[in-house]
Order: C-alpha cells, then structure tokens, then sequence
C-alpha cells in the first residue's frame, strides 16, 4: 500500500471493510471509484472510466447530486453500494480529510422513494438453518418498519418458496451457509445474498420480541437487526414488534401455482398488468396497495376473519355514500408507515410534515364514516383508531403550510409558535419598517424625490442617490459607498446600525426555525408507533372500500362456505378474461363438484376455453378467501387449504427446465403435498412428451389424486382415451367445452356441459390460425381416410411423414416432440407396408421377440427361464385391439383400469 496516496490508502483501508458493496468515496462535489469498482461502475452505469496515478488506478465518479439516480440502478441490478462520506471539514483537516462509511444501501434495505414501489413491500430475510434442518425466517420492510418471523419445519424448499412469495430483494445468512442452497434460491430470482455473522441478542431491541418465544426465532431475528445497524448506522426506532406467523395459518399456493393463476403478475409480461391485483386494484392508498398485495399472496383459512372481511364488503357495496365518502377521505391519506420509517431515519422534510398533517385532519372523518357503517366489525375498526391529535395540533400550530423544500432557509415555522423566533422576526420586521419610514424621511430632508433606499448582499443597505441630484446632498453626512453609471449609493452610520439588527434577526431566525424544525421531528418520532397502528387500519379499510367498488363494478356476489367440502359455482366467470374481452361476451359457467364429483375431466377442442374455466374456479376461490365478492351469481365453496396448478406450457428457461420436467415437478409438488381440502388444476399433463407416455402419466396422475388424496381436481386433456375412466371410477365425471361446426368452420360456445366431447376440432383450430389453405385442405383428406379406415380397417393411403404434419399442426406439438413421434409412426407404416409381403407381427408380438433376444440364458436359472416363459405366453394370450391411428388421436387405446373402488 505504501506506494499510495494517503487518500488512496485511506480508500483502500475502507474499502477493505466493504468488498461486497460499491464504495461510493466522498472526493468534494463528486463521488470516486476506485480499482476495481470503478471498472464495473463505468461498464454498469455507463459512465466514463478514467484513471489516476499516471494510469495505474482506474477510476470513474458521479456528481454528488445526482448520485441517488446512479445508486437506484446499481441496487436495481441486484449490487450495494457504501456511501463514503467526509466526516470533517476540509478546512479544518490536518492531513487526508477523515472519512467514514455512514451508510450501505442495498436492495434489501431502501428507504428513499426512488428505488420503491408505492404499492409494494420491500423485504429484506435473515435465515438461520438449525441443526435439526429447521429454517428460521425473519423478515424486515425498512421502509415501513414491518418485522415478521415463521419457522419453517419442512425442506429447504419450503423455505425458499415463502421467501419467493414475499419477493424478498436481499437475503442475510451466515458466512457458513451452503453454497449449494443459496444457488438452488437463485436459479430463479435475483436475490442478493449479504452476510452476518452476530445472533446474539440486542439489548436495545429487546422490547421487539417480546412476542416471540422460540430462542431459533430471536437468533434468526437478531441476526436481521445486527445486519441493520452495521449497515444502517442510524436510528432504526421505526423498527415494528416481529410478528409470528405460521404458514399454514393461510391458504398455500406455491410459486408455481401463483404464477400460473397469474395472481400478482403475469407469464408472459412477468408485469402488474393482466393479473388478479390489477384487475382489484382498486385502493386509493399506497399502504392499502401493499396490503392489497399481501392478502391476495396470502388468503385465509379462518371462516370468521374471512366473513368479518365479506361483511365489512356487504356493508360497504350497499352504502355507496358512505364508500365513496369513504374513499374521497382515504385519498388524502399520504403513506404513513414509509413516513414514519423516514422520520425515524430524520429524512423528512417539513412538507412531508404538512403532508402528514393534512393526513391526519382527515381521520376523524374517515372514523367517523366508518362508525357510521353500523356493522359490528366497522364500528370495532372505527373504535381502534387512533387519531393522533395531538400530533397534528403540533403540526398545526408549529409549521406554516407551505414550506420551502429546503429545511435549512427558514420559512417554515409559524408565527407565535416559539417566543423568541417571534422577537427575532420583530426585530428584523421593524428595522425593515424603519429602513422604509428613513426612506421617506430623507427624500423630505434633502428634498430629492428620486432618492431610494435598497439593499444588495455585498454592501447591505444603501441610499441611492442619481448624480443629477448629488449636489442637493449636504456635505459630510454621508459616505460614498459604490458609485454606478449615472448614481451614488451612500451609507450612514444609522443605516448601518439598524441594518446589523435585521441581519443579525434574520441569521438568528433561519438557524432557530432550523432547530426547532428537528425538535418537531424528534417530537413526531414519539409518535411513530401510533402512526403504525394507524396506518394499519387505514390500509384494511381501504383494501375493504377496494373490493366492495369492484365486486360492485363487475358485480360480484359474497360466497359462502361448504363444510361438507362441495362447491356449487352458478354461472362463474374468469375476472380478468372476463374484465378484458367485455363482460357481455364472456360465456359464464356452472361447477358443481362434490364427493361423488371430485375429479372433473374436462375434454374439448385447444382454445374453446378449458384453461379459462379450471382457473376461473381456482380464482373464485382465492377471491372468496382473501374476502372479496366473486365473480359469480352465486357461489358455495370449500375452505381450501392449498391450490396446485399445473396450467400453461411456459418453459422454464431461466432455470433451463425443459416443460415437460417443469410440468413433471409441478405434478410433484401437487400429487404429494396436496391433502383432502386442496384444490388442483392440472391442464393437459402428459402432452410434452409422446403420445402413449403422456396418456398412461395422465391416467396413473388421475388415479393416484382419486385413490390417495380425494381432492377436488380439474383435469383437462386432449386424450379423449380418458374418457372412459368416469366409468371405472366413482368420483370422476366427463364434462366437455362444447362447440359446433357451422358451415365446416368452429364456432367455440365456451360453455361447460356434462359429458365428453365427441371430437378434438384440430384442423379447425389450424384453420382459426390460418395455416395455409391447401395444407387445411390436404389434412382434412387424410383425417377423412384415417377415419374411414378406423371404422372399416382398411389399409391405407398416406404417407407417414404427413400423419406427423398433420398430427403436429392440430396439436400444436413442438418440432422436437414431433421427430421423436415420427419413430412411432414409421413403424406404423411399416406394418402397412409389410402387410402386402407377409402376415405382419404384432407390436406385442415384436416386444416378446425383442424380450426373447435380450434374455442371457446363461445368467439364468431354471426355474428363472421358467418363469419368464410363462410370463411372455401370458402377456401374449391377453387380449388387446392393436392401436389405430386417427386424426391424431389413438382410438382403442384402452386405458389399463383400476377395478372398481
Ligand atoms: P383451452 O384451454 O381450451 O385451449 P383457453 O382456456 O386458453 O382454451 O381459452 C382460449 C380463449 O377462449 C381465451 O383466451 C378466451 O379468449 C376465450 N374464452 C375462454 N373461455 C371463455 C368464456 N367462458 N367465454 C368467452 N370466451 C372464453
């Protein structure tokens, strides 16, 4: 190091502190990288990298005001940057200027409005893994001060899907965490990973976790607070008492399944826009956004929380005036919970204060609306708000209403608020009365009407005096002070003396409404608890006032809740598919499951609408448990303890999961951790891969869910093989999406009726999607032969490779899965072709031949040989109609049944 500059030393001995972060070195006006950092600073921001020390230290800055813009985007590409500032003054400094890191902002701990979101959390996770493979979770929103802790029992997975649901932005482990489990939470998010080693309990935080008991959770929790405060370095009393919570206390969805409903954003966009919350949001309030957000990845399981919601919506969609007073109240409600986090962290300013102010004068409107609701539950909410009053006459009587942004230029405290501020604004109010009274006085005694007196910053006050009028000046009275083009300005003693009075008020004043600005921000700080009790119920009346307007915009209806776990959905609709295509052309639908019913199985032609109906219930359900209306006539519904989905097609590229293993994992995660009480969507499972795979996985899929589980499940499938499992098994039923040919076009009637669909109305999908014509054309031939051949076995006319084409187009199969189907087909053809020369084996026939050449005899025992013989007669006596291909389907194939439960 020694060949360094002290100041590069200095940077180094920093920085050494801080190796996972950006150090952002305090050098004046700018903000310097070096090294390293500033290699990648320049390439990530963009900006020029230059170099010091005849080139050996690279180096790039960034002006100092406009470093949040620069720091924004280094945090939103995943990075922490430390803010190195200069903790003396320059002028005083002996030596290299002492300089201290004050603050590391990183994604998981933003305070300031420009990296947010308004209407979202900003979660920062600290995970302790214990020695019995138990995970403590500990979550902290720095912006609003929320703490919340869950221990999670189960696997590492289980974990990082709570983690992925609260979308938490930066992760706090110890050094000794697995490498490998960190990587297994990446693959799919970005999250930053930051390291703290302390769990030992902080005797200033003590009053926090009062509520936890569990040592686990305090470590894991203390873990989260000493991350703070070595990052921090400030006030933190804005931090909330942790809150315990189970995750079976709510409605489970995993990853997968939130994605797939599209609850919060959508697939393909991956935005806001197209999901449930865009379609809900209808909350006036920052805070009653990210409640919003919150209930909707968290849905009840208590009956009566759920009801006290619905209720408190039934009261609101019949009291309109109420609602919408109501709303236009909420509206004027500035974000409480990031306020107070600011205050606590002393980065407002007074028109954040006067925001608040103007917030509170609309409370006891707010409350007083609420009380007047009349329902039990609303006047409980209406009852547990806390006004704050005494803080907004604070507010009132302290700061005037339109301060400057600035809090250091005065002009913000009101008159009358503090005794000696109101002198010293005498004092300079008065001198300034006097300076315009002597103004007078002098035009009079010198009897020049011109004569004016003003004031620049360099020679203060000064009478001015045009030179045509200088010799009406007596002599020796006044002194020459600036002479201009065609005046003199001149000064007295007595102007002077008055002048060092207004000066000396007005420094006085700016530096005293200074201080007293800070002391009513300590003085708001005492209130920040009751801020946050505030701010809680100001959210939950808005998420309520939210889906009262919408259920009655789109006309919703309260559900209500089965024991006996059925559902009785009466023309239900998708809510977002519904909202986006117009209400009047959406198609509603019936769903009627119960014990005898659990399983539907839903056939019908691509796009008529399976998908949209399997999530239409599934949303139902979310809805009905978050407390909504739903979008419905009517609607009877179990309480579900989990949704599992397996819908959509979406390769997991980003993991580099290939659909069908994604497909196959979400089918895990539903067939094992599903219980009686779930819901589960599983839409066309099996057609990833080829035909005779994918239909025996759908069938065995079915059978476990019926045998094992017992859940409610929406099964669609183009394998209408299927079908005839409703035979075989008492719980299933056949529904189809009907539609019809008219004049040998599709017309899709997206209505759901009992009973399976005659046929797939592939080639009219194609058409739909205007494939060419004479390809249309050329596949309804041969669907045309295929089928006479099925019902008369007689031979055929085409060639394999356009049973594939045509296969493809109406199934829309990837190339891939098309060429590993082509093997199947070939050796159909080849069996046609063979017929002509001599009888053909059959393909059983072929397995045992196949079975035969793979025996090592030698390797076998008597008794082994025996055995295997008589297993291949058997499996060759069994009876079985050989497959028959037909415009893309396999008529005949038999599915192996369970024998009757
Ligand atoms: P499938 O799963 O059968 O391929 P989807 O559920 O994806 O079909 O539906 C295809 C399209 O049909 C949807 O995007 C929507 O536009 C329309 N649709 C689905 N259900 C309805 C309905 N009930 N009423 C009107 N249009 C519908």
């Amino acid at each position: 190091m020694a060949e360094y500059t002290p100041m590069i030393q200095q940077y180094l001995t920093i920085k050494a502190d801080y190796e996972d972060a950006f150090l952002f070195f305090r050098l004046g006006d700018f903000y310097e990288m070096f090294f390293e950092d500033a290699v990648k600073a320049a390439q990530e921001l963009e900006i020029t990298l230059t170099s010091r020390d005849g080139g050996r230290i690279p180096m790039c800055g960034v002006p100092y005001h406009s470093a949040p813009t620069y720091i924004d985007r280094l945090i939103e590409k995943g990075y922490k940057v430390a803010i190195c500032e200069q903790v003396e003054d320059p002028k005083s400094a002996k030596g290299v200027v002492k300089r201290e890191v004050v603050q590391v902002i990183s994604p998981g701990t933003l305070m300031e409005q420009g990296g947010l979101e308004e209407k979202e959390n900003n979660y920062l996770c600290s995970v302790t893994q214990f020695e019995d493979d138990t995970y403590g979770l500990a979550f902290s929103d720095l912006s609003t001060g929320e703490n919340s802790v869950t221990l999670i029992t189960g696997s590492w997975e289980e974990a990082i899907a709570e983690i992925y649901a609260k979308e938490v932005k930066e992760i706090v482990v110890d050094a000794n965490f697995s490498g490998e489990q960190l990587q297994k939470l990446r693959e799919r998010q970005t999250i930053t990973v930051s390291f703290e080693q302390q769990t030992s309990n902080l005797e200033s935080f003590q009053s926090l976790i009062e509520n936890i008991q569990q040592e686990k959770l305090v470590q894991t929790f203390s873990r989260l607070v000493h991350y703070l405060v070595r990052t921090q370095k400030r006030s933190l009393d804005h931090l909330q008492p942790v809150q315990f919570y189970q995750i079976n206390e709510f409605m489970k969805i995993d990853l997968f399944s939130k994605r797939n409903l599209e609850l919060t954003e959508t697939i393909r966009t991956k935005g806001k826009k197209g999901s449930l919350l865009w379609l809900l949001d209808q909350t006036v309030t920052a805070m009653g956004g990210r409640l919003l957000k919150q209930w909707i990845d968290r849905p009840l399981l208590n009956q009566e929380h759920i009801e006290n919601r619905l209720n408190m919506v039934e009261t609101l969609m019949t009291q309109f005036f109420e609602r919408e007073e109501l709303r236009e109240l909420l509206k004027e409600v500035y974000d409480l919970e990031r306020l107070a986090g600011r205050v606590a962290f002393g980065n407002v300013n007074a028109r954040d204060l006067i925001q608040l102010k103007k917030s509170l004068q609309n409370i006891p409107g707010i409350q007083e609306v609420v009380s007047r609701l009349g329902h039990p539950y609303a006047r409980e909410l209406a009852e547990k708000i806390d006004r704050c009053e005494e803080l907004e006459a604070l507010l009132e009587k302290g700061l005037k209403d339109n301060p400057p942004l600035s809090i250091k230029e005065g002009d913000i405290i009101k008159d009358g608020y503090h005794d000696q501020l109101d002198q010293y604004r005498d004092a300079s109010k008065n001198g300034k009365s006097w300076i315009a009274s002597l103004e007078q006085h002098e035009r009079e005694k010198t009897g020049i009407k011109s004569l004016k007196i003003g004031y620049n910053r360099v020679f203060g006050y000064y009478i001015e005096v045009t030179k045509s009028n200088l010799s009406s000046l007596p002599e020796g009275m006044y002194e020459r002070k600036q002479t201009l083009a065609n005046a003199e300005r001149f000064i007295t003693p007595e102007l002077k003396e008055k002048e060092a009075l207004i000066l000396e008020a007005e420094e006085q004043i700016v530096q005293l409404e200074y201080d007293l600005f800070l002391h009513i921000r300590e003085e708001v700080k005492a209130f920040i608890p009751r801020l946050q009790s505030l701010a809680k119920i100001i959210s939950e009346l808005d998420v309520l006032q939210c889906f009262a307007k919408i259920s009655e915009e789109r006309h919703y209806r309260k559900p209500s809740f089965s024991a006996d776990g059925n559902i009785a959905i009466r023309n239900g609709r998708h809510p977002v598919v519904e909202k986006v295509m117009n209400s009047q052309e959406y198609v509603p639908n019936d769903c009627h499951m119960n014990s005898d019913r659990s399983i539907l199985l839903i056939t019908g032609p691509n796009m008529s609408g399976k998908s949209t109906y399997m999530r239409q219930v599934a949303l139902t359900a979310v809805l009905a448990q978050i407390g909504c209306f739903v979008p419905a006539d009517e609607a009877v519904l179990p309480i579900f303890d989990q949704i599992f989905t397996r819908i959509g097609a979406a390769d997991d590229l980003v993991s580099g999961q290939s659909t069908f293993m994604v497909e196959m994992i979400e089918t895990k995660n539903a067939v094992t951790n599903a219980t009686q009480s779930s819901l589960i969507l599983l839409d066309e499972i099996g057609r990833g891969t080829s035909t005779y795979d994918g239909m025996a996985l759908a069938q065995a899929i079915i059978e476990y869910v019926h045998e094992h589980i017992g859940c409610k499940t929406l099964f669609s499938t183009h394998y209408h093989e299927l079908t005839v499992m409703e035979e075989e098994l008492a719980s299933i039923k056949n529904v189809h999406v009907s539609a019809v040919e008219k004049n040998g076009k599709v017309v899709f009637l997206h209505k759901i009726k009992e009973g399976a669909a005659d046929k797939s109305y592939g080639i009219h999908v194609a058409e739909l999607a205007e494939l060419p014509t004479p390809l249309i054309e050329r596949a309804r031939i041969i669907l045309d032969k295929l089928e006479k051949q099925d019902e008369a076995g007689a031979d055929l006319e085409v060639k394999s490779e356009e049973i594939v084409q045509v296969k493809a187009e109406q199934e829309s199969i990837p190339q891939e899965v098309v060429e590993e189907n082509q093997l199947s087909f070939f050796d159909f053809s080849e069996r046609k072709q063979s017929l002509s020369r001599e009888p053909e084996l059959s393909k059983k026939e072929k397995n045992v031949l196949q079975q035969l050449k793979d025996c090592d005899i030698l390797e076998m025992t008597p008794l082994e040989a025996l055995n295997k013989m008589y297993e291949l007669q058997k499996y060759l006596k069994k009876k079985s109609k050989p497959p028959v291909i037909t415009g893309g389907l396999l008529y005949g194939w038999k599915p192996l049944l369970l024998t009757k439960p």
